[in-house]
């Protein structure tokens, strides 16, 4: 009775082995966290090769988020595009390198798209008080207020800017969650990290497949309207998709709603049409043309 012992011993050994070093190959884990930031919710979700791994990329993309938060929020005053857009009238200052670039890279658009997409609209959020209750300008404030808009508003110098108008100034919300999640993308890849969903208040990062023997992440495009329905259904790898819309984000004066994308040649808001929905592998790029396109129409 010895031997069939050892024999059974024997094999079991190997197989003990090989049952360990797949445990240990397939110790992976998948990690997600949902967060607030510039304004809406961040979640990611990715795999990596142990959990304390996993929080730690995560960890380090938020920071990365919040980082880019405080350059570019127009929504507190100490970040530097806040200071940029109260700069005098006829001055000029430099910009930090990181600013400019992202600034050159946003009104690069502004002149590839005609002017459907640029960030120089503060001056029209405020007269139709986006931000606010919202209001129907006069004509004449609606004059002022697209003149004070676009490329008369502020110009980039070589590393300074200048701004041209009183009541000018840039906001970041059409382009600074794509810049976000391109900074979050580049902090998960020095990690190594090679599987994640990333979803930054609906605009998508997808990175790898989705998991092994997946072909892509399966990501629903609501309905323009009725959000609680899906529209589409998109399979994405290593792609960013952006949607923008008008019935999502708007104010309502006198029972008529305008949505907060405005077409800054007209000075107006845009319908509400429907949607659009970009998918690039720039995050960046699919933010900008996700809300030109929508202007365009
Ligand atoms: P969302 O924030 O819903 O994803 P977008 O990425 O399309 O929407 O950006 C919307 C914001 O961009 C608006 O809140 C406004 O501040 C600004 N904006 C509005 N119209 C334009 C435009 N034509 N070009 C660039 N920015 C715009
Ligand atoms: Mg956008």
């Amino acid at each position: 009775m010895r031997r069939p012992l050892l024999l059974t011993g024997l094999v079991l050994a190997p197989v003990a082995l090989v049952l360990a070093l797949a445990g240990f190959v397939s110790d992976d884990a998948w990690v997600e966290r949902i967060g607030y930031r510039m304004g809406t919710s961040l979640g990611i979700r990715l795999n990596a090769p142990t959990r304390e791994a996993g929080l730690e990329a995560i960890e380090a993309a938020f920071e990365r988020v919040a980082r880019l938060e405080g350059v570019l929020s127009t929504w507190r005053d100490d970040t530097d595009l806040a200071r940029l857009n109260r700069i005098p009238v006829g001055h000029a200052v430099r910009l930090a390198p990181e600013l400019r670039g992202i600034l050159t890279e946003a009104l690069g658009w502004s002149g590839r798209t005609e002017g459907a997409f640029d960030p120089r609209v503060g001056a029209l959020v405020d007269a139709w008080d986006l931000r606010g209750e919202g209001r129907v300008p006069e004509l004449r404030g609606l004059e002022r207020a697209v003149k004070a808009s676009g490329p008369d508003a502020f110009q980039l110098d070589g590393d300074r800017a200048i701004r041209l108008r009183e009541g000018a100034w840039i906001d970041a919300g059409s382009f600074g969650k794509g810049a976000a999640l391109r900074d979050a993308h580049r902090a998960l890849v020095e990690l190594g990290v090679t599987d994640a969903l990333l979803d930054f208040g609906g605009q998508i990062l997808a990175m790898g497949a989705g998991g092994a023997g997946a072909d892509g992440w399966t990501v629903p495009v609501a309905h323009p309207s009725r959000r609680d329905e899906t529209a589409a259904t998109l399979r994405l790898r290593d792609r960013s998709a952006a949607t923008s819309g008008s019935s999502e984000r708007f104010v309502t004066v006198d029972g008529v709603r305008y949505g907060h994308l405005l077409d800054p040649r007209s000075g107006r808001p845009v319908e509400a049409w429907g949607s659009v929905t970009v998918i690039a592998s720039d995050p960046f790029v699919a933010d900008v043309l996700s809300t030109a396109l929508f202007v365009v129409g």
